[in-house]
């Protein structure tokens, strides 16, 4: 049987007609768990984070998954098993890493409006470094460490003013950006903060964006961050790591971003020329590690052929994959069962809550009946983690799958989960 792998998703291939993830029927997968249902491949997370590993050999990095892009307990424990720390943004995902048998001391606390709660917090719980987004909070988290008798490591996240060329709304290394400090400010604040009682400066980092599909923005990025350490570390404060965030972009649609191991040979490159190499370095990848490991399936509920646009009524929608009402964003969609008796029409996939901006994918070309399934692609990254339950949907059931096993590592949530938290009024 000829086997087709679908490019930019390693162990997602056709064999013969059927879609496979690893060894098993995408299609079984379904029938078992219904729809719309989320699955990942853990071989593929697995060779996404060692494509990292490999960029790394012999130098000294902490590689801390930044979970937003997929917080599911069994995915966090997946990269913990594996010796990864996390990128958090909130005291929930603190939570989470916890609860999912991670290692506080490897977590790294992002964001640009963490409460004072969420610094006891992160405090309390022992975590490697507060990224601290603004000299306002640089004050603020002094004083809830002296409050407690302690002292926050921190680093400073740059602005570094450089053009990532992504979506505008996932660009934050950008002066127009709320994120992190101008790069013309950051001495300034390096100054203050190890002037702080309640601060330990630890390290520096930047962050630039997301979805980057060249070298070239990290490459200005590392030169930036650089000549700022040096202007630092010649006012007397040492910069023990660096952290160059996330960002690394994934083949949504043709997208050809660089590998991780490519990616970093040339970074790390650039850190041995200007005499950076050998300190220890932090990395906040978080789409790059799950997004093409993940797809989503639905089914389709109805053929609607309309004067000028023929739809494709699926069960999946906006609640369960934002990205495209919310970016635009592209998606794969393919069937999960290849078949040649039904003629291929053109389609708008949308989904059915009442929203025009509910689709999730504009003109494709698809050879489908009502009850077959289609596999929305690249679903592994800000799919379910920016589900919600708009329209009183239940979130999607998750399945975890390794060689030919499968493990639902989220059931499908039902309406009646989904209102439990709330209360009728008394009278
Ligand atoms: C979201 C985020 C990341 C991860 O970005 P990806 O594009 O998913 O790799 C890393 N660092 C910070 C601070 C972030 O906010």
């Amino acid at each position: 049987m000829t086997s087709t792998v679908l490019p930019g998703h390693p162990h997602i291939a056709y064999r013969g007609a059927d879609l496979f993830i690893e060894d098993l029927p995408v299609a079984q997968l379904a029938q078992m768990h219904g729809t719309p249902l989320f699955v990942y491949s853990s071989a593929a997370m697995q060779e996404a984070l060692a494509a990292y590993q490999r960029g790394f050999a012999g130098r000294k990095v902490q590689i801390c998954y930044a979970m937003k892009a997929n917080p599911s307990l069994a995915i966090v424990q997946f990269f913990a098993r594996q010796g990864c720390g996390f990128d958090i943004v909130s005291g929930g995902e603190l939570e989470r890493v916890l609860a999912a048998g991670g290692d506080a001391g490897k977590v790294i606390f992002s964001g640009v409006g963490k409460t004072r709660a969420e610094m006891r917090q992160a405090l309390q719980a022992g975590i490697l470094c507060f990224n601290v987004e603004s000299e306002a909070e640089l004050e603020v988290l002094s004083e809830v460490a002296v409050s407690m008798g302690l002292q926050a490591p921190v680093s400073i996240r740059v602005n570094p003013n450089v053009d990532p060329k992504t979506h505008p709304y996932i660009s934050t290394g950008l002066k127009g950006n709320k994120f992190g400090v101008a790069h013309e400010r950051t001495l300034a604040t390096y100054q203050r903060a190890a002037s702080l009682a309640g601060i330990r400066v630890v390290g520096i980092d930047c962050h630039i964006g997301s979805q980057i599909t060249e070298a070239t923005p990290y490459l200005d990025a590392a030169d930036r961050v650089l000549d700022l350490i040096e202007a630092i570390e010649a006012a007397g404060i040492p910069i023990h790591h660096i952290d160059f965030g996330g960002g690394l972009g994934i083949n949504y649609n043709g997208d050809t971003p660089p590998a991780a191991d490519d990616l970093w040979a040339q970074l790390l490159a650039k850190m041995d020329a200007r005499g950076f190499g050998d300190r220890q370095f932090l990395i906040e990848p978080g789409r790059s590690l799950v997004g093409n490991a993940g797809l989503c399936v639905t089914e389709v509920l109805y053929l609607k052929p309309g004067e000028e646009k023929n739809f494709c009524i699926v069960d999946a929608a906006m609640n369960d994959l934002p990205r495209p009402a919310m970016y635009q964003a592209f998606h794969g969609i393919v069937p999960l069962q290849q078949h040649s008796e039904v003629p291929a029409q053109v389609y708008d996939v949308v989904g059915p809550v009442c929203e025009s901006g509910d689709w999730l994918g504009r003109e494709r070309s698809l050879a489908v009946c009502p009850g077959d399934r289609l596999a929305v692609l690249s679903a592994g990254a800000y799919c379910m983690s920016m589900s919600s339950n708009y329209n009183t949907r239940g979130r999607a059931a998750e399945v975890l799958v390794s060689g030919s096993t499968s493990t639902v590592i989220r059931p499908r949530e039902t309406a009646a989960d989904s209102f439990r938290n709330e209360r009728l009024l008394a009278l």
